[in-house]
């Protein structure tokens, strides 16, 4: 499951951001996940759950995800819109296929709360 390496890397940058601020615990995590990252949040966080128990320091984490929608812009016209369509054909308003990416590729911690 793609979702446990994730996971993992998670709990190192967590034993980072812990140290570098001689945290005793950390409280809360909060996630940004786009919905173009490929990430399964549910499977995310239930990775989550079971690989911090493995670290003290994590053991109580709470962990949080804000998705994040996938926008689109046009580069020909300039609208920006959003989709659940991963790989949209074409801009709404004037067909050009001319497209990029606003958002939705997120992949990363946004907030962590530590005890200290
Ligand atoms: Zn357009």
């Amino acid at each position: 499951m793609h979702e446990v390496s994730i996971a993992l890397g998670m709990v190192e940058e967590l034993k980072r951001i812990a140290a570098e601020n001689n945290a005793k615990k950390v409280t809360n995590v909060k996630l940004k996940i786009g919905k173009m990252s490929g990430i399964v949040t549910d499977s995310l966080i239930f990775a989550f759950d079971a690989v911090k128990l493995e670290h003290p320091l994590l053991s109580s984490a709470t962990i949080s995800v804000d998705e994040v929608p996938l926008v689109y812009a046009c580069s020909k016209c300039g609208k920006a819109f959003e989709t659940d369509d991963l790989y949209p054909a074409s801009c709404p308003d004037c067909n050009s296929y001319n497209l990029k990416i606003l958002s939705g590729e997120e992949q990363h911690i946004e907030n962590v709360e530590v005890e200290v």
